[in-house]
């Protein structure tokens, strides 16, 4: 029966696309619900690739006019042609997104246009049209937070999805959030000629990262010309002509403050999307957080209904949706599936990128954990040198009693690709003499993790 498949998804994004790209792989007729007019959910249309695509380009932008004359580059009368960086945003999201329909039709995997709704267990309305399943899977992704009182209209006030298409640069940019997404898009306006503040509630940007690294983050964004109101929350916002009036308060109670703003960026996270798809009408759990509740085989409480991704726990990250979809299709499959949540890398793509995976040197004092650390800057990296690039350091915590290494921490120049090493290393359980003793190549960044590695020993060459 046509209408009928052994696994339908809801949602195409990475965590959706790719469970049903390996459920079909794996021999199941696979069918996945997307509302929206094209594939890939929030990461491809809306997250990562065009806010990367931006960074890219604001990056060039700035190295053209400020950065190329060190290396005895001249270029005279650098212009921001802002419609065509936006459309070359655009042209990179399309490529991609038209790169999943092409892997839907290679792996026979339909998709039904639409908004889904479970109607029951193994029963899924598409906009009113009904199909049977033996497995649903809920990856239905994440939309943005959003304050009480702070009225988002994607002009002045605006979420990232708005923080993406801006057709001007703004004079004056405030960003409420010191997190990931803040930050980079922070940079791509501040690369462009905004003058960018931050306010973060916490005393500290980027709060979940190691707060040495953080520290540090902070000082180069700093000197790259972001201001940041630590410790500080927001309290209103009122659109007034062209721009915005916001009210902000020490978050520990204290004098409120005015800033004027030409625009507002209001990153402070992401909530997961539940919304009409019938969970409370078929009984699915959800946890304190509006999260749907799931047990290690990404099982709900209700018997063939699934969930992985962003409407789930855990880190809102595309590649970790990705690896829930690719263990719960080998689940349904009969597969051993297997997501290693101590080992997922995290990375924020500014310039310097920071790059982090496993625990950090607050989360094994919490524990009680006796750890060594070895750090390594990259003023004494030749490569980094070379490049010009000496911001940062890598920082790395292994148990005291074995040496495995239990956390990575980078900011530095390419800190996402380098953190991928790490990430294989403690995913092998390796000690950082492993990683100490395997050869490096030279001159390359990546030396400056063997030193960090050899540091944990206290036997670094290069310093
Ligand atoms: C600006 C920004 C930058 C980001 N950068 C990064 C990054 O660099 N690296 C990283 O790892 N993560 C990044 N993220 C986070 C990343 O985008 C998410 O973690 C990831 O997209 C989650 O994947 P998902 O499949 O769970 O859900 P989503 O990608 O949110 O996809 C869910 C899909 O489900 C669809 N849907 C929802 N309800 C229904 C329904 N009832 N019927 C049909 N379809 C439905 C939605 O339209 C959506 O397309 C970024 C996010 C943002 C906003």
């Amino acid at each position: 029966m046509s209408d009928s498949y052994d696994v339908i998804v809801i949602g195409a994004g990475p965590g959706g696309y790719v469970c049903a790209i390996r459920a079909a792989q794996l021999g199941m007729k696979v069918a996945c619900v997307e509302k929206r007019a094209t594939l890939g959910g929030t990461c491809l249309n809306i997250g990562c690739i065009p806010s990367k695509a931006l960074l890219q380009s604001s990056e060039e932008f700035e190295h053209a006019a400020h950065a190329l004359k060190d290396h005895g580059v001249l270029v005279e009368g650098v212009k921001l042609d802002l419609a065509r960086m936006q459309a070359r945003k655009d042209e990179v999201v399309s490529a991609n997104v038209k790169g999943v329909e092409f892997l839907f039709r290679k792996n026979k995997v339909t998709w039904l246009k639409g908004t889904g709704r479970i109607a029951a267990p193994g029963k899924v309305e598409v906009d009113g049209t009904a199909y049977e399943a033996r497995h649903i899977v809920i990856a239905t992704g994440s939309d943005s937070m959003t304050l009480p009182g702070v009225a988002v209209d994607e002009k002045r006030i605006i979420s990232s999805t708005g923080g993406l298409a801006l057709d001007k640069v703004p004079g004056h940019l405030v960003v409420i959030g010191g997190g990931a997404i803040g930050l980079e898009l922070g940079s791509v306006w501040r690369r462009l000629g905004a003058r960018v503040t931050v306010v973060e509630f916490f005393e500290r940007i980027v709060p979940t990262m190691d707060g040495e690294i953080s520290k540090a983050f902070e000082r180069i964004l700093a000197r790259q010309g972001m201001k940041f109101r630590l410790g500080m929350k927001l309290t209103g916002a009122r659109t007034d002509g062209d721009g915005v009036t916001l009210t902000i308060e020490p978050a520990k109670g204290g004098a409120a403050e005015v800033l004027q703003a030409d625009v507002v960026l209001v990153s402070i996270g992401r909530r997961p999307y539940t919304d009409g798809i019938g969970l409370a009408e078929v009984g699915v759990e959800l946890d304190e957080r509006g999260r749907v509740k799931t047990d290690a085989h990404f099982a709900t409480n209700v018997p063939g209904i699934h969930a992985i991704g962003d409407v789930i726990a855990g880190p809102m990250l595309a590649h970790k949706a990705e690896d829930e979809g690719v263990a719960l299709a080998e689940f349904l499959a009969g597969q051993a599936g297997h997501v290693n949540y101590g080992a997922i890398p995290g990375v924020v793509y500014t310039w310097p990128e920071v790059a982090a995976v496993g625990q950090t040197e607050e989360e094994l004092k919490d524990a009680g954990i006796a750890y060594n650390v070895g750090k390594f800057p990259f003023t004494a990296n030749g490569r980094a040198r070379a490049m010009g690039a000496t911001d940062g350091f890598v920082k790395l915590l292994a148990y005291q009693a074995t040496d495995r290494l239990l956390g990575a921490h980078i900011v530095g120049p390419d800190a996402g690709t380098l953190i991928a090493e790490l990430t294989t290393a403690m995913e092998f359980g390796a000690s950082a003499e492993d990683v100490a003793r395997t050869c490096h190549a030279h001159p390359s960044l990546s030396e400056a993790v063997k030193e960090a590695a050899l540091a944990v020993a206290g036997r670094a060459l290069h310093i």
